[in-house]
This record gives structure tokens, C-alpha cells and sequence, in this order.
């Protein structure tokens, strides 16, 4: 198949020792600052934990309204079907990046993708419909 390449996590080594240590520095950094939260085991990878966390934010005082009084305010309640303007899919989890405000815990050492079945299903039902926007999020490998 012609699928894409995917990208080397170190740059080529050369003989020059700043590239060698650059090499090394990159490598470090890799693979023990840029982790997903469940690769450090960090609390907030786990959903029941977030939870835990937003619950007592609130019971706090924190400034967080609810999905259903945001709707409220705009004039959103009752909600009702319009028309599927955007397909949204979750590719995985797998990504060279490990953005802060990623809501899926991408990172590179993250193993879950699609499979390609799912994405021949999704495919499948993106030819029946309008949608002209494929909006592709969780792990997106550049
Ligand atoms: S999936 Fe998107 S948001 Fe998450 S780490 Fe990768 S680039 Fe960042």
C-alpha cells in the first residue's frame, strides 16, 4: 500500500559532535518530557479523576456552568436536529505531539488508531451523506 511514511522521531545522525548532541538532547526530550499524561501516569489521565476534579471545582464555587445553562443562554433549549454539516473522526491516539489542551491524551507513545475497517466504515458512510467538512482529530501524525 502507499501509505505515508511515517516520520522518524531523532534526527540523522552525524559525525559532528554539536549534531550528536543535539541528537542526544532531542532524545531525551522525547522520550522523558514528552509524554502522554497516561505515560507518566499523571491522575488527570483518568476520566473518573477528571471528573472527581470538576465536581469538587464546582462544589468549591469555581465558575463553571453547566453544559445545560450555557445552552440556556444561548437560546439553544430545546435542542433540536438541524442539518450534518461536519464529520468529525477520532483517528486514534497515536501523535508526535502532546499538546497541553489535547482532549484525547495523544502522544507518541500512544498505540491506538483506527483500524483501517473502521475507516473504510467511516468512508462508507460519509458517501451518503452532504458533508463537505471532514474535521480529523485524537491522534494525527505529521
Ligand atoms: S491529537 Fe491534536 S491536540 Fe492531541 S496531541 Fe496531537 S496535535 Fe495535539
Amino acid at each position: 500500500m502507499g501509505g505515508r511514511r511515517q516520520q522518524p522521531l531523532l534526527p540523522p545522525v552525524c559525525c559532528c559532535p554539536g549534531a550528536l548532541l543535539i541528537t542526544v538532547i532531542t532524545f531525551y526530550l522525547l522520550t522523558t518530557l514528552i509524554k502522554s499524561l497516561q505515560a507518566r501516569h499523571a491522575p488527570l489521565a483518568d476520566t473518573d479523576y477528571q471528573l472527581t476534579v470538576l465536581t469538587e471545582a464546582q462544589a468549591a464555587g469555581a465558575r463553571l456552568p453547566a453544559f445545560g445553562q450555557k445552552l440556556r443562554e444561548a437560546g439553544l433549549l430545546p435542542l433540536r436536529p438541524t442539518e450534518l454539516k461536519t464529520m468529525q473522526i477520532n483517528v486514534g491516539r497515536m501523535c508526535n505531539q502532546v499538546c497541553k489542551h489535547c482532549h484525547v491524551d495523544a502522544g507518541p507513545d500512544r498505540t491506538e488508531i483506527m483500524t483501517r475497517a473502521t475507516m473504510q466504515l467511516c468512508l462508507d458512510a460519509l458517501a451518503q451523506t452532504d458533508i463537505e467538512v471532514v474535521d480529523l482529530t485524537g491522534g494525527r501524525p505529521r
